[in-house]
This record gives C-alpha cells, structure tokens and sequence, in this order.
C-alpha cells in the first residue's frame, strides 16, 4: 500500500458561496491553502484536479427532481415557476439560499470527494484528502445546513457499487452528519460515526444514542453527542473511546473522515468550548485506525468551520500535516503551543483578518476562563458515552 497522500483540489471550488453576508465563506480554503504552501508542506506535484460529478454520479444519491430544480435555480433569473417551487427542496431559506452557479460549484465538489475516493481504492495514492468537500447535510431530495449536494455520500457510493469495500464514515463536525447517516441508515456495509454538539440545542437536531440503524443496518449507526460548553479533554475522551470501539467492531476497508472544525470556542454558530488541540488529535486517532484496520485506506474530506481566520486555516492544515506524516503534526502533540505558524502567513494576512491571527498552531487555552460546572459536563458526556457503544 502506497504511503504517499494527494491533496485534491480545484480553484473554481471557491465559486461554493451562497452570498457576501453568508457564514459559509470559502475564503477559508484560500488560507489554508496559503499556510500550507507558506510552510513547504504542499506542491503542485501532490495536488490532482477533479471534474465536476456527471448526473449519473449525482443520482447515486439523489433525486432526480432534486437535481433537476438545483440546475434550475442555477441560472441567474430562474422561471417563477421554480422559484415557487424553492422551499419545498429547502433551497429558499437563509442557511441555504440558491444562488447562480450552484449546480456547477456544488458538482465539482462532489467530483473532488469522488476522484479522492477513486486515487485512494485504486491504490493509487495511500491517503486523500479533498478540503473543499464535506457537505454531510443535503438529503436526497433536499438541502440543508449550507449543503447542496453530499460529497461525502457520493464518495461511499462510488466505493460500494465499484469497489464493494466496507466504509466507516468518521464525523467530527460540531452539527451532527445526519445527510450520511440517513442515506445508509441500513446497509450494513456501511458504518457511520459522528461526534458533534447534542440535537437537544444544536442544528440539525438529531444524533441522539438511540439512532443506530435500521433492518440489516442495525448496529452500524453510531452517534457520540456531547453537552454545551465541553472542552478539550471531555470531547477527546469520548472520541477516542467510542471511535475506537466502533471501528473494532466493525473493522472497515476503507475510512471516509469528515472534517468540520467548528467544535472550537471561537466558532461562532456551536456552544462547544474546546481548542486547537482536538483538531491536532482527532486525525491522528483516524489516521491510527485507517493503517490498524483499513491498510491505510483513508479519504478525508472538511466540512463547517465559520471562524475563518483563526480556527479553519489551522485546523484544516493539521488534517494534511498528520496525514503526510510532518514533523508540524507531532509537534503539536507534545504540549505547549504546538510551534509558530509561519510568519510571513501571519504578515500576508493580518490586514485583511478583523481578528488578530494566532502565532502558534495550538491555543493558550489555559488562559481561557474555565467553564463552570466542568466536572457535571464531563460526566454527563461519560455516561452518553457508555450508551453510545453498550450494543456495539
Ligand atoms: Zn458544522
């Protein structure tokens, strides 16, 4: 199994924007490309170019109704008529308003997590990563949450009909991955796990213990939520406890992680306080697993992330640095600040950023005002965690 990892990506990926006012901002990409290449981490010989997705791909997943009005409310004046028909596919809402361009951006972007998924079961490439994918919420018939169409979906598609591998899909967004989760909710090839904020206070409200599958699929859904204002140690326990069990229990072929680094206290739409390190932590543990059970197969894709200036740039980094094995990524497992990011990044962007941009991988989270009742959330997520795992 080849060791070498590809960087997927497409300039007209940054064309996947909803309006200037929108929290989703693709400028996220940009700067974490940026710091990547700043720091000698990324070249233009690991990075493959993907086409947008054909319709054949997109109805894999979808509906063919559903694709039909995206392309519809795609052109820059769309027929009444379709615009009438907007909110019964949830695209006339704030979260996910249609917007010129969108059948175009939204399918390049499932082709990136299609092509990261075909270099990587072909044996062409030992890891993949495709930042720009990830969008964990859109339903067959139906966007939602900022997502149009649903990379990661298309990308377990593709594995199972051609390369009939058993996935393990891995979600550390904050918001629950529930546009996965139900597109496989009973196959039992197919394990889906997410860690996120509970569906109790947090969009889209649902990943609850009780979601485990269905009918052959039981047992294959896996949900690990956890309380508001959790921290760092708490959320790293019940990750690694509960990801670990269900990978062992299910042992896949392949793994397809999702990247949302919006569990961060800085981030602005989540109640969960934790800092940089779960984000220098969390791949590593995916990256273990994958080489444990997978033969390294391992497809990582982004997801959320709306503080782009001081969270997405070094959380998303992080996922590529672990995954090629850089000296940056261990260095933020030993403790302290993790080392400084490269500083002419930090020149290069600090007029444009409405915030002052970190100096070092990791947070002073020390500093941080501690979180009252940190013992009561701690154990309140121990006991979810038992649950999450007591049939696997
Ligand atoms: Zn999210």
């Amino acid at each position: 199994m080849p060791e070498n990892a590809v960087f997927v990506h497409h300039a007209g990926e940054i064309r996947y924007k909803f309006n200037e006012s929108h929290p989703f901002n693709p400028k996220r990409l940009t700067l974490a490309i940026d710091l990547l290449r700043r720091m000698g981490a990324l070249n233009d010989a690991q990075i493959a170019v993907p086409e947008p997705a054909t319709d054949e791909q997109l109805l894999r997943i979808h509906r063919a109704d559903y694709v039909r009005i995206v392309r519809a409310l795609s052109v820059p004046e769309p027929a009444q008529a379709d615009l009438d028909d907007a909110g019964r596919y949830g695209l006339d809402t704030e979260d996910t308003p249609c917007f010129p361009g969108m059948h175009d951006a939204a399918a390049l972007i499932v082709g990136g997590s299609l092509l990261a998924a075909e270099l990587v079961m072909s044996g062409k490439a030992g890891h993949a990563y495709h930042m720009a994918g990830g969008l964990h919420h859109a339903l067959p018939g139906r966007g939602s949450g900022f997502c149009i169409y649903n990379d990661a979906a298309a990308a377990i598609a593709h594995i199972r009909k051609h390369w009939g591998a058993r996935v393990m899909y891995i979600d550390t967004d904050v918001h629950h991955g529930d546009g996965v989760q139900w597109m496989f909710y009973s196959d039992p090839d197919i394990m889906t796990y997410s860690i996120h904020e509970t569906g109790k206070y947090l969009f889209p409200g649902t990943g609850f213990v009780h979601e485990r599958g269905e009918g052959e699929g039981y047992g294959r859904s896996v949900n690990m939520p956890v309380e508001p204002y959790t921290e760092d140690e708490s959320w790293l326990e019940c990750f690694r406890d509960t990801v670990r069990r269900a990978a062992e229990s299910f042992r896949p072929d392949v793994i397809v992680s999702q990247h949302g680094c919006d569990a961060h206290a800085y981030d602005p739409l989540s109640h969960i306080h934790c800092s940089m390190s779960i984000y220098a932590e969390m791949p590593a543990v995916i990256h273990e697993l994958a080489h444990q059970y997978a033969d390294g197969r391992w497809i990582a894709v982004g997801g959320g992330g709306y503080d782009i200036w001081r969270v997405v740039p070094r959380a998303w980094s992080l996922v590529w640095l672990e995954m090629t094995d850089h000296p940056a990524a261990a260095a933020t497992r030993k403790g302290g600040d993790g080392g400084r990011l490269p500083e002419d990044w930090i020149r290069a962007w600090q007029a444009e950023s409405p915030v002052a941009l970190p100096g070092t991988w990791l947070d002073d989270a020390e500093s941080w005002t501690p979180i009252p009742r940190r013992d009561a959330i701690a154990e309140a997520n121990r006991r979810t965690k038992e649950l999450a795992v007591q049939f696997l």
